[in-house]
């Protein structure tokens, strides 16, 4: 068995037994793990802040065939600014849903922890986390093979230029001018400049990624057209949905 430290991502914290901690993360080197802190609860001290859902760290852990051993945990980043308000919190949350509900487990993608680091960070001090959560899930989605080509109409070919308003239907991957859009309903309304946003999303450096602003009056429709296309994906609903929406509803009554 080998003992091997590496940067990660704390996803979920659960208590275990008397004493211990189940802690799923995402390693840079090790892919997504769920991993035991024996004694973690009582040895504050070793542990500060250090398996809080958010904060990035440098774990040291065996890596077994189920449960990895988490040896040491040292923090590099809490994240406080996530745990100060309620909605980024919300938002942290559901990516960490999102990450521990698809991506599979122990398979190492240095991009994807870059991206998730990334997303934690502008997540804490970005003016705009619905705009950052969009960014990370078109890239996320893109990165792990779901989001199709969006680049000219699936049934005549129009090319993306050549229309300004367009549907894409995410449940079956297509998209369509406004002549070959069969149930509006059913699709997500996009606009010419929305659709060119999506593409860059998917090929500008990530660092350059959070430049991108989606425009205000799409955002949430974009939102909830992804995280719908998730919820199916995974054939459940998204809990942390159901907390954002607490949230918006105190704050505009
Ligand atoms: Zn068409």
């Amino acid at each position: 068995m080998t003992t091997r430290t590496t940067e990660a991502m704390i996803l979920q914290t659960r208590d275990y037994g008397e004493s211990d901690r189940l802690v799923s993360f995402l390693a840079r080197t090790g892919g997504r793990l769920q991993g035991i802190a024996k004694g973690a609860r009582r040895s504050k001290k070793r542990f500060v802040h250090a398996f809080e859902p958010g904060s990035l760290v440098e774990v040291t852990y065996r890596a077994r065939k189920s449960l990895a051993w988490i040896e040491g945990c040292k923090l590099i980043e809490p994240h406080l600014g996530l745990r100060t308000d309620v909605e980024r919190w919300g938002y942290a949350a559901l990516v960490s849903e999102i990450l521990l509900e698809m991506v599979p487990e122990a398979e190492p993608q240095d991009e994807l922890f870059e991206l998730v680091r990334q997303t934690f960070g502008r997540l804490t001090g970005d003016k705009d986390p619905v705009n950052v959560v969009v960014l990370f899930l078109l890239r996320f989605l893109d990165l792990a093979g779901y989001l199709p080509s969006l680049e000219a109409c699936g049934v005549c070919g129009k090319p993306l230029s050549r229309a300004r308003r367009w549907n894409w239907d995410l449940h079956r991957g297509t998209l369509s001018c406004p002549q070959h859009s069969p149930f509006p309903s059913e699709a997500l309304a996009l606009d010419l400049g929305t659709l060119m946003l999506i593409g860059r999303s998917r090929t500008v450096p990530l660092d350059r990624l959070w430049r991108l602003r989606v425009a205000q009056g799409r955002k949430m429709s974009v939102l909830r057209a992804l995280t719908g296309w998730v919820q199916g994906y995974i054939r459940k609903d998204l809990k942390s949905l159901h907390l954002l929406d607490q949230v918006r509803s105190t704050q505009d009554p």
